[in-house]
């Protein structure tokens, strides 16, 4: 096929032939022509033919110099010299003004194409603007969600209720899916692969997953199970399930993980303030409740009674001549005599009472609901195991007694203090009438 600019060759050569043989054959009609060729330059230079137009040109000027040379005589030559001067101004011209245009046309492209460059470097600036704007945003909100988080989990001093909350703020960031918080090692597939592989297992999609065999029957599509440790001993799990596959990601493992390092951190306080409590509260050598706990434990307890009617006694007890015990047998020895003795102590009372190392080698016993014969009763029965009683230390047999002294409520006190003023007071004549027995 013929392209557009072989087309107009061939369509200007192929009228300048026709008008070539008609000029011919009808001479005297040359510069009638003429201005016929000039539409032709017009039209070739509409079409942007250069070439052509030059070729045309070059036809032209040679049409004119064979029609001169045919008859030079008439005023021909003048007029068609001229005529083929104004197709040379006119081509000259057209080209001077397509020179300027092209110019002007370049000049614009540059311009367009600056702007061009500009428009793409905004649009570059404005999409890295769009990301840092939505990793911002999302960092805030991340940061918000924690800091509410780290409000929650941290106000609470009790490890079910954290882990409750725990569960609580993950259901809120995670709407859809199940999660559990599972204390300890249950068993489970995830979790047994999870301490199999020391680390957290992530399933997108528990049906094309390898590791999971395909006989056990999953209620899920995808998971995520995070190891929960507090003070670097394992703790339990955080599971979470959906039904939908891909739920997880490991940009959630990490989100994950940053609210349960949270709650992990909150487990240790729990931890450290129950142990600490517990210290205060307990006494290291017997087991026993400290004085402490044992003044904290009596108010209650009052309180309880005066409230409810009903009676309380406290039984308070020396052990004889300790001293002497000590000097005799060693501070080892003595130290697990009042280990055997409390032992005797919790081998008599109720899960109700409350016995206590009060000081040294003193004890004092809580027992509420006993009125004042029952207590001196139970009181008897203390004083006897503890006389019967062979405590052997490094193979040496050995004995040993204590005094007691009862008090009740509301008989003999209606406060703390006088209570245990009572208790004391009758402890101290127990002692001068000889140790070894009760005085109620
Ligand atoms: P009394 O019959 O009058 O009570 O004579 P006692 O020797 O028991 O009385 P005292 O209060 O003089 O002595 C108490 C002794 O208890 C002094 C101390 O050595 C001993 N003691 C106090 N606390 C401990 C302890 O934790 N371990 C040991 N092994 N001995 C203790
Ligand atoms: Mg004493
Ligand atoms: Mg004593």
């Amino acid at each position: 096929m013929l392209s557009a600019r072989n087309l107009t060759l061939v369509a200007s050569i192929l009228v300048f032939a026709a008008v070539s043989i008609l000029l011919f054959l009808l001479p005297g009609w040359e510069p009638a022509v003429y201005p016929f060729f000039g539409l032709i330059f017009i039209w070739n230079d509409f079409r942007r033919e250069e070439e052509v137009h030059i070729i045309f040109l070059f036809l032209v000027t040679v049409a004119a110099a064979l029609c001169v040379a045919r008859n030079p005589e008439s005023s021909l030559p003048l007029a068609l010299g001229l005529e083929a001067l104004a197709q040379w101004l006119l081509s000259f011209g057209l080209g001077f003004h397509r020179g300027r245009m092209n110019s002007e046309r370049h000049q614009i492209l540059q311009a367009v194409e600056a702007l061009d460059g500009r428009i793409r470097d905004s649009e570059r600036d404005l999409s890295f603007y769009g990301s840092y704007q939505e990793s911002a945003v999302h960092q805030i909100r991340m940061r918000r969600d924690l800091t509410q988080a780290a409000k929650s989990l941290g106000s609470t001093l009790d490890s079910r209720e954290l882990e409750l909350r725990l569960q609580r703020v993950l259901e809120g960031r995670y709407k859809g899916s199940r999660i559990q918080i599972l204390p300890g090692t249950p068993p489970d597939p995830l979790v047994s692969y999870a301490v199999r592989s020391q680390a957290p297992v992530l399933v997108r999609d528990i049906e094309r997953d390898e590791r999971f065999g395909k006989e056990e029957k999953f209620h899920f599509r995808s998971a995520l199970l995070l190891p929960l440790s507090v003070m670097k001993k394992p703790y339990g799990f955080v599971r979470m399930e959906s039904d939908a596959v891909r739920a997880f990601d490991t940009d959630d493992l990490r989100t994950v993980d940053l609210f349960a390092t949270v709650a992990s951190l909150t487990l240790e306080n729990i931890q450290l303030y129950e142990e600490v409590k517990s210290l205060a509260l307990h006494d290291g050598l017997t087991g026993l409740y400290t004085q402490r706990a044992f003044r904290m434990r009596l108010k209650d307890e009052l309180l309880r009674a005066g409230r409810s009617q009903t009676p309380l006694s406290m039984i308070m007890v020396d052990i004889d001549f300790f001293k002497n015990y000590n000097d005799t047998y060693g501070h080892q020895a003595g130290d697990e005599l009042l280990r055997g003795l409390s032992r005797i102590f919790l081998n008599h009372v109720r899960p109700v009472d409350c016995v206590s190392r009060y000081g040294g080698e003193e004890f004092a016993l809580i027992l509420p609901n006993l009125v004042h014969s029952q207590a001196v009763e139970l009181a008897g029965r203390i004083r006897q195991a503890a006389a019967d009683e062979v405590f052997l230390f490094q193979g040496r047999r050995t004995r040993v007694t204590a005094s007691f002294g009862v008090a009740s409520f509301p008989q003999d006190a209606t406060s703390q203090s006088q209570i245990i003023r009572v208790a004391d007071e009758r402890l101290y004549l127990s002692k001068q009438r000889g140790r070894n027995q009760v005085t109620g």
